[in-house]
């Protein structure tokens, strides 16, 4: 992979350090994929993990997977696309269901939860925290995406997933529908956050919430809940 063009913009430097580091990734459909992509394509190692099937239904909101990948194993089919998209880089899939017993698969330089499951969300947000691993929430259902970004070595105050657990946790894809367009910016902006994060650029704004039908970007800053006690235990 030749990233002449990127290191005209960040410098061979960083271009450098993204090679040395690796992005976990739960939850392999539209916005998982796609963000695996964008950040393989800029020389980032991955953790890839889910227990699901390629499905067809979700192929409107898919990059990576091709036709043939229907009803196979998403974390291996997309381990074999990423490394067929660069092979410089080192991708570890598992296909297993995340739970509090294994989500130490996740450990690595920065936490993309792409689960679009709130019962998995806040396992991760707990280990993320309590690790002090920087963690890029990324979902959409209906009209709406959203990325948070939590790192509270960049920001002591901000608000973790749990502590926006009203405004984050948004219904189901099933009954109110899903739009491709938004699953790939949700995943553009959150490779984009992790990207930032892993060469040292501050991620200053801490929710986007996105709506592509409006071709909308909000930024909204938010503060951790008084009684939050998510990362200590
Ligand atoms: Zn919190």
């Amino acid at each position: 992979m030749d990233y002449s063009t990127t290191e005209i913009l960040i410098g061979k430097e960083k271009q450098e350090m993204l090679k040395t580091k690796t992005v976990s990734i739960i939850g392999l459909s539209g916005i998982g994929v796609t963000a695996a992509q964008i950040l393989v394509r800029n020389g980032v190692n991955l953790r890839i993990v889910d227990k699901e099937r390629v499905y067809e239904k979700e192929a409107p909101r898919y990059t990576t997977y091709i036709e043939d990948d229907i009803n196979k194993f998403k974390a291996k089919q997309a381990k074999k696309r990423l490394e067929e998209i660069n092979s410089e880089v080192k991708v570890k899939s598992f296909h297993e269901e995340l739970t509090k017993d294994n989500v130490f698969l996740l450990d690595a330089d920065v936490i993309i939860d792409a689960s679009n499951n709130f019962k998995t969300s806040k396992i991760v947000n707990n280990f993320a925290l309590s690790k002090d691993i920087p963690l890029i929430f990324a979902n959409h259902v209906g009209r709406k995406g959203h990325v948070l970004v939590v790192d509270r070595k960049q920001n002591k105050k901000g608000a973790c997933v749990e502590c926006l657990e009203e405004e984050l946790n948004i219904g189901s894809i099933k009954e109110d529908g899903a739009y491709g367009p938004t699953a790939m910016m949700v995943a553009a902006l959150a490779a984009n956050a992790a990207i930032k994060n892993l060469i040292g650029i501050e991620n200053v704004e801490q929710l986007l919430v996105i709506d592509a039908l409006k071709t909308e970007v909000r930024h909204k800053n938010v503060e951790k809940k008084r009684t939050c006690k998510a990362g200590k235990n």
